[in-house]
């Protein structure tokens, strides 16, 4: 997906942010149906929010790193998991690109596997230790 502001924007699948009706095919100059909000608002700023690309680098990173030692990915996932719920309120606020919902999201996603992975491992540690104990 181009960085660049789409001017075939009214042409894919476009929610308004604000009610999310479909706004898709409705000329950008135009106005959601439902509630008002401009179309343009919706469909032609299509950069990605920043703070959501930044939280799904730390899912993925904490994905990455479950395994290495617990502290770290959960340090990543927990960050992470603040910067997708801090985007996804600021794109629903109409800050940043509607797309970037979506890589918020997966960017949550990455971040509960990973810290519940992490936990697991954790688990298994503490188990094994205590089976090596007693
Ligand atoms: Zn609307």
């Amino acid at each position: 997906m181009s960085d660049a502001p789409d001017k075939q924007a009214s042409l894919e699948t476009v929610l308004c942010f604000a009610c999310k009706y479909d706004v898709s095919g409705l000329p950008v100059g135009g106005r959601c149906p439902e509630c008002g909000t401009r179309v343009i608002d919706a469909a032609l700023v299509k950069r990605h929010h920043g703070m959501a690309k930044a939280a799904l680098i730390l899912g993925i990173l904490s994905l990455l790193t479950w395994w290495i030692y617990f502290l770290l990915p959960a340090l990543l996932g927990f960050t992470g998991l603040l910067l997708a719920r801090r985007a996804k309120r600021e794109i629903r606020g109409g800050k940043g690109a509607v797309a970037s919902v979506g890589m918020a999201t997966a960017a949550e996603a990455c971040c509960w596997v990973a810290l519940s992975f992490a936990v697991v491992f954790l688990g298994i540690l503490v188990i094994a230790w205590l089976a090596y104990l007693f």
